[in-house]
């Protein structure tokens, strides 16, 4: 019974340690977590990564409505016959206005909802573009 009790109370002290060691070594406290999280995925494969996937296209798609869901045709070319085509959004890139949107997407690592969370903030600087007009605005403006 006393052994129960000893061990309840090591066990506190334990945390108690812990909590005091994490806040002065805060680098390995995210080392840690960062070891642990990827033991917990190879274990679980399967969790997370349907809910990780919907809520990357949750934000992909947040930013597709806002804005306007649709290319925003510069050149004015006809889109009437592929904006019926049902997988049409599926296409649509998220151009930056300005350019510079590829070396913007990299400073994301590969973050999707990262990077469309801080688009979805900063709406102003980008738009719709159907892969057609997007390659023409490169190629007219020698963007690469
Ligand atoms: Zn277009």
């Amino acid at each position: 019974m006393t052994n129960e009790i000893q061990k309840k109370e090591r066990r506190i002290q334990q945390k108690k340690h812990q909590k005091i060691y994490d806040s002065t070594h805060k680098e390995q406290k995210k080392e840690r977590m960062q070891k642990y999280n990827k033991k917990y995925r190879k274990t679980h494969p399967n969790y997370n990564k349907q809910n990780s996937s919907n809520y990357r296209r949750k934000c992909r798609i947040k930013v597709l409505i806002s804005l306007g869901n649709k290319c925003v045709n510069p050149y004015n070319i006809d889109h009437s016959a592929f904006e019926k085509e049902p997988d049409y959004i599926k296409c649509l890139q998220i151009d930056h206005i300005n350019g510079g949107g590829r070396k913007q997407k990299m400073a994301f690592k590969g973050n999707s909802a990262k990077y469309h969370n801080y688009i979805f903030n900063h709406l102003l600087d980008y738009q719709l573009l159907c892969p057609t007009c997007n390659w023409l605005k490169k190629i007219k403006n020698n963007e690469k």
